[in-house]
């Protein structure tokens, strides 16, 4: 198995992460590369089943951009833009991270300003950024709501749940009865777009 060794020592014992699908290792000054083989042997199947949790994204995968689905290509030009139905990015992550903010931000800022509209909700400011465990966050006292920019892989319907979500929760501060009967009648099948997209995996790009 192919790891990345660091000898360190203020290291006491041997140490694996397994980060972004790579295997890291650190070890004493004094351990073998023997020793450490053996270890990483030993530790395998944890080890293979960490990186089991991480793909990264390859050439001519299908990636769902704002419900529509692109084939990527890694390219050596420093841009990230689509064509058709292409997705060309060149593999830098803030470069990425940059494309992936601002095509969110023009689709949701507008799809907000919609909602809003109809609802008769004003002077709410948005956000955006890279979230690990949530899809938005709602700071009622601020005007201020937060959106995930990886809502860009999801279903369009999806996204518009999210939206309606936080802004239920200008009305309703927690998850009570009465936020999920208020997101219930603006959006009735609500609970239904949730559970079907509970599983759909964020692809790895960068
Ligand atoms: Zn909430």
């Amino acid at each position: 198995m192919e790891y990345i060794l660091h000898k360190k020592s203020n290291c006491k014992r041997i140490k694996i992460r397994v980060v972004k699908g790579v295997v890291c290792v650190s070890a004493p000054l004094n351990v073998s590369k023997r020793e450490i083989d053996d270890f990483v042997k030993e530790q395998s199947a944890w080890i293979k089943n960490q990186l089991s949790k991480y793909t990264l994204s390859k050439e001519n995968d299908l990636i769902s951009l704002l419900g529509k689905k692109y084939r990527l290509h890694y390219i050596d030009q420093r841009v990230c833009y689509v064509e058709g139905d292409d997705l060309y990015l060149y593999p830098d992550q803030t470069l990425i991270q940059k494309f992936l903010k601002q095509n969110t931000k023009k689709y949701i800022d507008l799809r907000f300003e919609f909602f809003c509209e109809q609802l008769h909700i004003h002077n709410i400011s948005l956000q955006y950024g890279f979230y690990k465990s949530k899809w938005g966050s709602c700071t009622p006292s601020k005007h201020k709501i937060c959106f995930n920019v990886n809502l860009i892989f999801m279903p369009l319907e999806f996204v518009d749940a999210i939206i309606l979500h936080e802004l239920a929760h200008l009305f309703h501060f927690n998850h009570s009865k009465a936020f999920y009967n208020l997101l219930c009648t603006w959006m009735p099948n609500y609970r239904q777009v949730l559970k079907e997209n509970k599983r759909n995996p964020i692809p790895n790009l960068y």
